[in-house]
């Protein structure tokens, strides 16, 4: 069993990015420049924005944060997001969700310059990427497609079930391995809550992409000898034993599955480091103008 690890290849990617920055600033070229918006002080928000901050100090990028009160107004929020899209110092910027009940997300979603959209969570995005144009692909699906790729996994002509439906994971992923990319061209089933039987389906795969948020969820009776299991999966499960009083768990049961599978995504150490990285990409590519 091949484990795909994460980890190592963000480290990996991390450090090309940082020598193509390094020739960005030699050849002239401007340093790239990434900008946060996180409104209020949820655990995980300030976790995620954390991480992503300190990766583009990692390789090199310029980063700037703007932590905003939850009390805000979405008019006040729309302003700021303004601000940034016209904002020429700045390549690309994210507002880390979820918001506060009051704002809606959609509205600021909308409201971000689709050049400028580095989470790929614009309409103008997501259509470009069904239809295979030149975007920017949101971060988690970026981040499978380069451990498909680095790991050398085939793709081409394989069945892909991808459980879960989601605009941020299992949307977006079922397009990609649907297309006609280097690591698409697959034969895609997309499952989801109103699924029946679901086991049959998911011992026919190839390739299971587990995005539900169900800890343990997939089980090992459910996955065919040899397939290849990427378990997108982070949810916190309380553990008294664990530092913080809780551990992040995938949606496959490691123990089960990982015997039968051909190559696996460990969580953590999986999908998650790749996420941030690929936040990284995106980023140099608005540097660099490319989309
Ligand atoms: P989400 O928006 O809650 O979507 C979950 C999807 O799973 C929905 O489409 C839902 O179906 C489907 N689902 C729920 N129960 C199911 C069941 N019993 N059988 C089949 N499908 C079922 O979640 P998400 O944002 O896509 O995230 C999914 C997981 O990935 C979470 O654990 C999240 O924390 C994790 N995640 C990790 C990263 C990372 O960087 N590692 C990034 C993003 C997300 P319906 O549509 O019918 O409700």
């Amino acid at each position: 069993m091949l484990l795909l690890d994460g980890k190592k290849l963000a480290d990996e990617l991390k450090a090309e990015i940082a020598q193509e920055v390094e020739q960005l600033k030699a050849s002239g070229g401007k340093t790239p420049h990434l900008a946060a918006i996180l409104v209020g002080n949820d655990g995980g928000s300030l976790t995620y924005v954390g991480h992503k901050v300190k990766s583009c100090e990692q390789v090199g990028f310029r980063s700037t944060l703007l932590h905003l009160d939850d009390s805000i107004t979405e008019e006040f929020l729309l302003g700021e997001v303004k601000k940034l899209n016209e904002d020429k110092d700045i390549d690309g910027f994210i507002v880390q969700l979820p918001l506060p009940k009051h704002i809606n997300p959609d509205k600021v979603i909308m409201a971000i310059d689709p050049k400028k959209d580095v989470d790929g969570f614009h309409p103008v995005n997501v259509g470009k990427v069904t239809l295979g144009l030149p975007a920017y692909v949101s971060a988690t699906p970026l981040g499978i497609t380069k451990i498909l790729e680095r790991y050398n996994i085939e793709t081409s002509g394989k069945h892909c079930v991808v459980i879960g439906r989601s605009n941020i994971v299992g949307r977006p992923m079922s397009i990609l391995m649907s297309g006609q990319g280097k690591t698409g061209n697959a034969t895609v089933t997309v499952c989801h809550s109103k699924t029946k039987n679901l086991k049959e389906i998911t011992l026919q795969a190839d390739i299971i992409i587990a995005a539900l948020g169900k800890p343990g969820f997939l089980t090992g009776d459910m996955v065919k000898e040899g397939a290849v299991v990427i378990d997108v999966g982070t949810t916190r499960v309380t553990d008294a034993t664990a530092k913080n009083g809780w551990r992040l768990k995938g949606d496959a049961n490691y123990a089960e599955v990982s015997p039968k599978c051909s190559a696996i995504t460990p969580v953590p150490g999986g999908v998650g480091p790749m996420t941030v990285v690929s936040l990284l990409l995106n980023t140099l590519k608005a540097a660099k103008n490319e989309v």
